[in-house]
């Protein structure tokens, strides 16, 4: 403590400034920055400039000085007029001589902030691991038992736009070979693309069927055999659980090739094993630690048809071979699976390994729920749309990708979303509201404001007040004005009615409906309503509730899938039969 308090008694000695200078009058002097300051402000003023293509914003600038440099802070109304003078320069220059000049001078003198560009126009997505040179090969594997839903987006999307920023190629594969437990969906095939090319932007570069290839799934099968190191295995499930239980081999693992070679024909002759009979190992490891990875299977035998290809086949490959030998027969780069797969990875990279191959860059994400979806599941809205819960799969209840379309959702909206959530690998969990708030940017500027009366309650209206009139539809101006025509009365909701409002842009009432004043005199509540109108109603889709609100719409003539927002509801989609609620 002692030898504390001496040093800090020194310290105030050394800092204790002398007599003259507390004498001295201060020279009132104005901050004044140095040359590399003015660098830094230029070199601010001329990314920001670029970044908004000519129309740099001196807030934004100051911002990010005052963010980076906090030594600079206390400077800050000196630094204000500066950065503003540097910004109306820097846009000056863009206007006079192109974006490209100021490219060319970031690039002579600062071309660490052109970096910064790239990384914000890559939007959240981490770069690619070990591309070395090469444009990335990613795919998207969904199985084809049911149209997509909202969790297949994220892996479209991520992708794709992978794909799309790295001048790669997408393949959109169907992982079609189980016929048992999730058989395939002819439908699928068909709107799986569409879907595909609406959210991404882009169709896929390739489309590979799986069920389509499967001479390559038997060729691959057979050199395993062929090679030793797979082998057909004709144990229980339970004895050869037990097995992998006690880290043990099973007695088929050490049989002859020309066993193998013959059990397998038997396998893939009506006649031989049946199902359950037998299935192809993948010779791993019996005493590995992970007893996922110890001898894991890699096909087996389905008598059922399969909607494609019939009865062609008769030993169909599990996903984990499948997709392995799939993914090195495209050439794919890099795969981006949720962490719940990293046993897939482990599998096949010992796959892999077996016949000498490079195993793709894997990359990881946590799972991200949204609440207000639950867990459904393609199987679950299959039985429960058979069952009737559900009108289809855009019933828009559900999180299929056609019902948030149906619904409004924009795909740069599903987009913007997934990609502002990267990669992280921990678990998330995000409210619906997030996706709303991307897509009210994205139709906002597009949505004609109309008038819909829920619990609709006449008004007359008593004396002077211009009976026709027009309306602006939205702020932007270009959009055509609603134009009204009174004749004595107006729609109000019921709970606006009996006390005094005013009228949105027509005139101040009183609870009778005298008309008190044109323009707005006082803070009374501002109300929407409807002159003339036709009864309408509006579907409104809250968990497992399809909620149906009888109301009286204002005329227009919107074709169906218009998106309008209606006055203090929200965003609605014109229907055939109505409105369905967006979000709000
Ligand atoms: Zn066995």
């Amino acid at each position: 403590m002692h030898g504390e308090g001496l040093r800090l008694y020194a310290q105030m000695q050394a800092n204790k400034p002398c007599f003259e200078e507390l004498r001295a009058p201060r020279p009132i002097m104005e901050w004044q920055p140095d040359q590399a300051i003015s660098d830094l402000i230029r070199h601010l003023a001329l990314q920001n400039s670029l970044q908004y293509a000519g129309k740099g914003q001196a807030g934004s600038v100051i911002s990010r000085i005052m963010g980076s440099r906090a030594d600079l802070r206390q400077h800050g109304k000196h630094i204000a007029p500066i950065v503003a003078r540097a910004v109306a320069d820097a846009n000056a220059k863009a206007m006079s001589d192109g974006l490209d000049s100021i490219t060319e001078i970031l690039e002579a003198e600062a071309p660490q902030l052109l970096e910064r560009k790239i990384q914000t126009r890559r939007e959240g997505l981490p770069e690619l691991p070990n591309l070395n040179g090469r444009k990335p090969i990613l795919r998207f594997a969904p199985n084809p038992n049911g149209p997509l839903s909202f969790g297949h987006s994220r892996g479209l999307v991520i992708n794709a736009q992978y794909a799309k920023d790295l001048d790669g190629e997408l393949i959109l594969r169907f992982d079609d070979t189980d016929t048992t437990v999730k058989p395939p969906m002819m439908e699928a095939y068909e709107s799986i693309p569409k879907q595909q090319e609406w959210l991404c932007g882009f169709p896929a570069h390739r489309i590979v069927i799986a069920s389509e290839r499967m001479e390559f799934y038997h060729e691959y099968a057979r050199e395993m055999l062929d090679s030793g190191f797979g082998y057909v295995c004709t144990c229980s499930g339970d004895a050869f659980k037990e097995h992998r239980v006690a880290m043990t081999e099973c007695p088929c693992r050490d049989n002859e090739i020309n066993t193998n070679l013959e059990r397998w024909d038997s396998m893939n002759d009506p006649s031989g094993y049946q199902p359950g009979d037998a299935v192809l190992r993948v010779k791993t490891d019996m005493t590995l630690k992970n007893p996922a990875l110890r001898d894991w299977p890699a096909a087996r035998i389905q008598t059922n048809a399969h909607p494609r290809v019939g009865n062609r086949w008769r030993v169909w490959p599990l996903l984990d071979f499948q997709s392995a030998i799939e993914d090195y027969l495209q050439g794919v780069t890099h795969i981006i699976r949720g962490k719940d797969l990293m046993d897939s990875t482990r599998k096949q990279t010992l796959l892999y390994a077996h016949f000498g191959w490079d195993y793709p860059e894997t990359i990881y994400w946590g799972r991200v729920k949204v609440h207000e979806f639950g867990s459904f599941s393609t199987s679950q809205m299959k039985r429960d749309i058979a069952a009737g819960l559900f009108s289809d799969w855009d019933d828009p209840r559900l999180p299929t990708l056609s019902a948030l379309s149906r619904r409004g959702i924009q795909p740069e909206s599903l987009r913007a979303f997934w990609v502002e959530l990267g990669l992280t690998q921990k678990d998330i969990a995000v409210p619906l509201t997030t996706l709303y708030s991307h897509n009210t940017k994205a139709i906002d500027a597009k949505a004609p404001r109309l008038a819909f009366i829920r619990k609709a309650f006449p008004i007359v209206l008593k004396g002077e007040f211009p009976h026709t009139g027009s309306i602006a539809s939205h702020s932007d101006t270009e959009m055509p004005s609603r134009d009204y025509s009174i004749d004595e009365g107006v729609w109000v909701e019921e709970d606006d009615a009996g006390k005094p409002i005013r009228l949105k842009d027509l005139c101040d009432i009183d609870e009778n409906g005298v008309v008190e004043s044109i323009n707005r005199c006082d803070k009374r509540p501002v109300v929407h309503w409807v002159a003339g109108g036709k009864p309408s109603k509006l579907t409104i889709a809250t968990g497992q509730d399809l909620i149906t609100v009888e109301g009286i719409m204002e005329d227009n003539k919107y074709p169906v899938g218009t998106i309008v927002q209606l006055e203090r509801i929200g965003y609605a989609i014109v229907e055939s039969d109505g409105l369905l609620m967006v979000h709000d």
